[in-house]
């Protein structure tokens, strides 16, 4: 019977996803994707990992276990630079460590990623495939490119950027609570993914001393914003080192430049109302300020 692949839809697949199933679909092999993330899944994960982990891990710590006994093969790419010599976080290097412990190590295909993508998917291809070429076709079909949204500020009242990890932010209930939250009080919402990469990968000023690549570009997407927009929401998950780093810098600054500055930090314990309350309040100083 053909092998399976399990992935999971947490952390990178937020960014990379559509890159790998498309580069499994290519390549014809077989390939299982975890659920939109629900309460069984964070439980499962909650359940399973440290207390001490962020909830972003305890989520991808669910998918695994999810998949676990569906799959042959769970891929957990271990993507140290995803570009130039900027980390991902640790805690995202460590998974594939955390799978072997979940799952044994025989069932864990973990390609190391430094910047070059193509060799490890290639070298990945040959342990299902003996052509090379349809190895090479399938990377290059899979690799589209990503269209950016064309903003436009000048016509809109109203206006907020919500700044967070993708994986924190494409999530339904999340989606709902946040974006949900600032569009019912009348604001346009802007995220940093709709930003193109040249703004995010930006290495002027501080930005320049910051060697997480996520890091870095929350910041370039924290200075892009804060002349354009009329207020900033940056929402993080507790236990999140880097992000209460960055989230420290933005709320300085926001400060100096008068620019209006939420923070939430959630975990498997915060409520949606508590969220929606305070963003509700923020909103309403906003619009104070505007005299609206
Ligand atoms: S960057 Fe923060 S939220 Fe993301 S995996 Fe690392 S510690 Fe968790």
């Amino acid at each position: 019977m053909k092998k399976r692949i399990g992935i999971i839809r947490a952390l990178l697949y937020y960014r990379y996803g559509n890159f790998f199933i498309n580069f499994f679909k290519y390549l014809g092999i077989n390939y299982l994707i975890s659920p939109e993330t629900n309460k069984e899944l964070i439980d499962l994960g909650v359940k399973n990992s440290s207390s001490e982990v962020c909830l972003p891990l305890k989520i991808a710590c669910g998918h695994l276990l999810y998949l676990k006994d569906k799959v042959d093969y769970l891929f957990i790419p271990k993507i140290i630079y995803p570009y130039e010599k900027l980390y991902t976080c640790p805690k995202m290097m460590g998974l594939p460590t955390i799978a072997w412990y979940f799952c044994g190590k025989k069932k864990i295909i973990s390609p190391t990623i430094k910047r070059n993508f193509f060799l490890p998917l290639f070298f990945l291809g040959l342990k299902f495939k003996k052509n090379p070429f349809k190895i090479i076709s399938a990377y290059l079909k899979a690799k589209e490119k990503k269209e950016n949204k064309k903003l436009s500020f000048d016509n809109e009242k109203l206006k907020v950027a919500i700044l967070s990890h993708f994986y924190n932010i494409y999530n339904k209930e999340i989606e709902d609570i946040l974006i949900g939250t600032f569009k019912k009080e009348g604001f346009s919402v802007y995220l940093k993914d709709d930003l193109d990469e040249k703004i995010l990968r930006k290495k002027d000023g501080f930005a320049k001393n910051i060697r997480w690549a996520f890091e870095r570009e929350l910041y370039n997407a924290f200075k892009y914003y804060s002349d354009k927009v009329d207020g900033i929401c940056f929402f993080f998950s507790f236990a999140c080192g880097p992000d209460s780093l960055i989230g420290e810098m933005m709320a300085k600054e926001a400060k100096e430049k008068k620019i209006p500055f939420l923070t939430i930090i959630f975990d498997e314990h915060s409520g949606k109302e508590g969220m929606i309350t305070r963003i509700e309040a923020f909103c309403e100083m906003i619009k104070k300020k505007k005299s609206l």
